[in-house]
């Protein structure tokens, strides 16, 4: 329970931090923790140097941008959860950043720690999914932006580069559009055994699942039913086509399947009825 031997700086800036990775070895960033010690403690990371930039404030915000919202990779999830802007414009992050763990855990987790370990049982990397979100990503060739549908490759595994930081998260305002996140944990703070997010504006549908597989899942199947005209429940049927969940101690995949299934439905209906 002791992690191996690492080296640990404090980055100034994000530049820094830039310089930090590309300086050898086997570099890791420390934003809030919160996923990153756990893995070092069972030694299942074991970083040579630790960067932290968890004291960059330039990184914390939450800002509106056109039709936008941007939101700092190092916004905490109580600050997501509790921010007026997203309240009014994008409750569905606000909702499953207000879902995540307990109070410590919401006040030292970042959205940015959280899409960049990549774990599909975490509640946001699916909602920004859902939202057709951008990651904006600076490494040492520097800024590119990453659609979040192409960010997540496999298990704990991203489409970042050992070298690169990511910087801001960008997701739509939802405007009079409905949406939900649902998510069933066996205690009040788990990760989900399975989650739902959906998004339903300008006539179309977007339906993403967490922990279905080594990746969030975009439930096509849904939505290609809801595009031909099924109801709530026909499309809610086909949630987990595509799917690859787990068979653990939480729940065998035959019960993840099946709970895919309810938690869409309920989903699909909650986001009919809202705002
Ligand atoms: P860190 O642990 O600091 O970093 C995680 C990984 O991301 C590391 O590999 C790090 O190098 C990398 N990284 C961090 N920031 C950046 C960046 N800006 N750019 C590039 N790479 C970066 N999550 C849920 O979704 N739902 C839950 O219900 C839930 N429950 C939890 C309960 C407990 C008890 C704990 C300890 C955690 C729980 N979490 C849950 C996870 C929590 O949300 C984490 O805080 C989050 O997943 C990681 O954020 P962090 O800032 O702590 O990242």
């Amino acid at each position: 329970m002791i992690p191996a031997r690492f080296d640990y700086e404090v980055a100034g800036s994000v530049e820094q931090a830039i310089e930090l990775l590309g300086s050898g070895g086997e570099a890791k960033l420390l934003a809030g923790g919160h996923s990153l010690l756990p893995l070092m403690r069972l030694r299942l990371a074991r970083p040579g140097l630790l960067v932290d930039i968890g004291r960059l404030d330039e990184l914390r915000y939450v800002r509106e941008d056109g039709d936008r919202i941007a939101i700092g990779a190092l916004t905490r999830h109580h600050d997501v959860a509790n921010d007026p802007l997203l309240l009014a414009e994008n409750g569905l992050l606000a909702k499953a950043a207000a879902g995540i763990g307990d109070p410590q855990v919401r006040h030292m987790g970042t959205i940015g720690g959280s899409v960049a370990h990549g774990d599909p049982a975490s509640d946001l990397p699916a909602v920004l999914v859902a939202l057709e979100a951008d990651l904006v990503v600076r490494g040492p060739g520097g800024e590119r932006t990453i659609p979040a549908g192409e960010l997540f490759r496999g298990f704990l595994e991203t489409a970042l580069e050992p070298g690169e930081v990511l910087t801001e998260i960008r997701v739509p305002k939802l405007g009079a559009g409905g949406w939900s996140y649902l998510k069933l944990t066996r205690r009040a703070q788990d990760w989900a055994t399975v989650g739902v997010a959906a998004v339903q504006a300008n006539g179309s549908a977007r339906v993403a699942l967490t922990n279905m597989g080594a990746t969030p899942v975009r439930a096509l199947g849904v939505e290609e039913a809801l595009g031909s005209g099924a109801d709530a429940a026909a499309a809610a049927e086909r949630a987990a086509e595509g799917t690859s969940p787990p068979s653990d101690h939480s729940a065998s995949a035959e019960f993840r399947e099946h709970l895919a299934r309810v938690l869409t439905r309920r989903a699909l209906e909650e986001a009919s009825a809202r705002p």
